[in-house]
C-alpha cells in the first residue's frame, strides 16, 4: 500500500512525465507487453494454473529440459485445457546439461568444498556428489576447467580428472531443483537438434503447442535443421540467444526464426556479465528490426522465488526489458518453483502496466526504420505488408484512431504492426485459431477475433462490429483497418483503410 500522501509524489512524477510524451497510452486498460510464465511444480496444479491465467499469463512455458517427456506431454493437455485461448512454448534443452535435483529447497555449497562428479540418471544431488545427466562428458574434462551450476552464481573448478572426477567449490551459493550445468563450450559441441531433442519432437509431433523454443542456439543451420525435424508450419520457433555464436549469427538465425528470447541465465555464463544488459537492447533492437517478437527471460524477479517482494533492482530491471521494446517477459524458477506463483505474476503485471505508462509511443513508432525482409518466397508480398503497416501507423497516429485492425492469416501483419507499439490497442482478425494464440506472444495484439470471410469489405464490416461490440468503438470513432484485396494475391496485405465508425 502507498501512503496517501506518498501518492501524491507518484501523480505528480506521471503528471510530469504525461507533459513530455507526446502521445501516452491513454484510455487504454489493458498491460500490452506480454507475461510468460514457465510450468513447474509450483504452478502445476489445475488450481494455480486457472490462477495464473486469471493473473495476466499470456504464455505457459514449459520446459522439456526437466522430468520425462510422457509427464510433460500430460502437462502440456491439462494446460491447453485449461488455457485454450493462451499460448503454449515447449522449451527443449538442446546440449544442455543438468544435475540430479538438490530438491526443492535451498542447499548451500561453500567455497573450497570438493566435490565429486558422477555421470548418473535419476539420483538426487548432494553438498557431496552432483549427478551429471549425460553419458560422455565428465571423460573429456581436465584439470582447471570451469564448471558453472545454475545461472552462474555457482562455480567449480576441477581438481581430479579421469575415471573419478571432482571439483572444488571457487564461488559459493545456495542451488536447488535440477540447476544447468555449464560445461566449457569445447565439450558441446553437438549439433541441433540433439537426439534428446528429437525423441522429444518426436513425441510432441501431434500435440497442441503454438511455440517451440530452440536452446543453445549457434547458426541459422540449427534453426532450419529443428524446423526441419519439427515438420510443422503451426507453431513459431523461437530461437534463445545464449551463447557467443548465438549473438555473433544474430541476424542469421533471426532471419529464419519466428521469434527470440534473450536467454540471459546462459548468455550471463557464457558471455562476460556485465555485457547481458547491452546485449538484451541489441538482441531486442535487431528483434524488433525484423518483427519478431522477443522474450526477456530470466531472473526477473528472482529473489520472489521465496521473497513477497522484489528487490528495488529486479523491478527497476522488468520496467528497463519493457522501455527497451520486449514484447514480453518472463518468469521462470518463480512460477515453478517458488512459493507464490501467482503473487509473483500480479506483482509483474503491475510493474510492466506503470512502465508501459512511461513508454514513449510516439517516439518509438517515428524512429523505427524500415522493416528488414529476408529473402526467398515471398519476400515481396512481406515488403508490401511491411509498407502498408508502415502508412497504417502513421494514418492511425495522425488521425489518432481507437483502433488498428490487422487482417491476418498467418500473423505476419499483426507482427508487423506491433513492432511500431502503437498507443491504440492492435486487433487481430484471423482465420486461424492457431494463430489466435501464437499472436499472445506479440506485443500489445489486445483482441484476437476468428474472421468468417476473406472478403476485404467484409471483413471491414467485421471488424467493426466486433470493436463495437466489445466497447472498443463508437460512432464517429476512427479506426485503421489492413485487409489484403482479392486482387492482391494470397498473402498480400496491400490495403489501409480509415474508417470513422457509423
Ligand atoms: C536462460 O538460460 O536464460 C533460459 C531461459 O534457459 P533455461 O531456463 O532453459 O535454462
Amino acid at each position: 500500500m502507498v501512503d496517501p500522501l506518498d501518492r501524491r509524489g507518484v501523480e505528480a512524477v506521471k503528471q510530469r512525465k504525461s507533459l513530455r510524451l507526446k502521445q501516452r497510452n491513454e484510455g487504454n486498460n489493458v498491460r500490452r507487453t506480454r507475461i510468460v510464465a514457465t510450468v513447474g511444480p509450483a504452478s502445476d496444479s489445475d488450481e494455480v494454473l486457472r490462477g495464473l491465467v486469471e493473473a495476466g499469463v499470456d504464455v505457459f512455458r514449459l520446459s522439456f529440459a526437466h522430468g520425462d517427456i510422457p509427464s510433460g506431454i500430460e502437462r502440456l493437455r491439462r494446460i491447453r485445457a485449461i488455457a485454450p485461448d493462451l499460448a503454449i512454448m515447449v522449451d527443449i534443452p538442446g546440449p544442455k546439461i543438468r544435475a540430479g535435483s538438490f530438491g526443492t529447497l535451498p542447499v548451500t555449497l561453500s567455497i573450497g568444498d570438493e566435490i565429486q562428479l558422477d555421470e548418473a540418471f535419476d539420483e538426487p544431488s548432494t553438498t557431496e556428489r552432483i549427478t551429471v545427466q549425460r553419458v560422455g562428458v565428465l571423460a573429456l574434462l581436465k584439470v582447471g576447467d570451469k564448471i558453472h551450476l545454475g545461472d552462474g552464481g555457482v562455480s567449480l573448478d576441477v581438481v581430479r580428472s579421469g575415471s573419478t572426477v571432482s571439483a572444488r567449490v571457487s564461488s559459493g551459493g545456495a542451488v536447488m531443483g535440477k540447476p544447468g550445468l555449464s560445461l566449457p563450450s569445447s565439450i558441446l559441441n553437438d549439433r541441433l537438434p540433439t537426439d534428446d531433442d528429437r525423441a522429444r519432437l518426436e513425441a510432441l509431433r501431434h500435440e497442441a503447442f503454438e511455440i517451440l523454443a530452440v536452446s543453445f542456439v549457434r547458426s541459422a543451420f540449427d534453426m532450419v535443421s529443428t524446423r526441419t525435424v519439427l515438420a510443422r508450419d503451426d507453431v513459431m520457433m523461437m530461437a534463445k540467444i545464449e551463447t557467443g555464436e548465438g549473438v555473433a549469427n544474430l541476424d542469421e538465425i533471426i532471419a529464419v526464426s519466428d521469434a527470440i528470447m534473450v536467454a540471459r541465465g546462459d548468455l550471463g555464463v557464457r558471455m562476460p556479465i556485465e555485457e547481458v544488459p547491452h546485449l538484451q537492447k541489441e538482441i531486442v533492437f535487431h528483434g524488433v528490426r525484423y518483427a519478431r517478437p522477443v522474450v526477456v527471460a530470466t531472473q526477473m524477479l528472482e529473489s520472489m522465488t521465496h521473497a513477497q517482494v522484489p528487490t528495488r533492482a529486479e523491478v527497476t530491471d522488468v520496467a528497463n526489458a519493457v522501455l527497451d521494446g520486449a514484447s514480453a517477459v518472463m518468469l521462470s524458477g518463480e512460477t515453478a518453483i517458488g512459493d507464490d506463483p501467482i503473487g509473483t505474476v500480479r506483482t509483474m503485471d503491475r510493474i510492466v502496466r506503470r512502465a508501459e505508462e512511461s513508454f514513449d509511443y510516439f517516439k518509438w513508432g517515428s524512429g523505427l526504420g524500415v522493416q528488414e525482409v529476408v529473402g526467398g518466397v515471398g519476400t515481396r508480398a512481406m515488403r508490401i505488408t511491411a509498407a502498408i503497416t508502415g502508412a497504417a501507423w502513421r494514418a492511425a497516429m495522425e488521425e489518432k484512431a481507437v483502433a488498428i485492425v490487422a487482417c491476418t492469416r498467418s500473423g505476419m501483419t499483426a507482427r508487423a504492426i506491433s513492432r511500431f507499439r502503437p498507443p491504440m490497442p492492435i486487433v487481430a482478425i484471423t482465420p486461424s485459431e492457431a494463430t489466435a494464440r501464437q499472436l499472445r506472444s506479440s506485443w500489445g495484439v489486445q483482441e484476437i477475433f476468428i474472421s468468417p470471410s476473406n472478403d476485404i469489405d467484409e471483413l471491414c464490416d467485421f471488424s467493426i462490429a466486433q470493436l463495437k461490440k466489445a466497447g472498443m468503438a463508437k460512432p464517429g470513432d476512427p479506426v485503421v483497418i489492413m485487409a489484403g484485396s482479392a486482387t492482391g494475391g494470397a498473402q498480400i496485405t496491400d490495403t489501409v483503410r480509415m474508417i470513422i465508425v457509423s
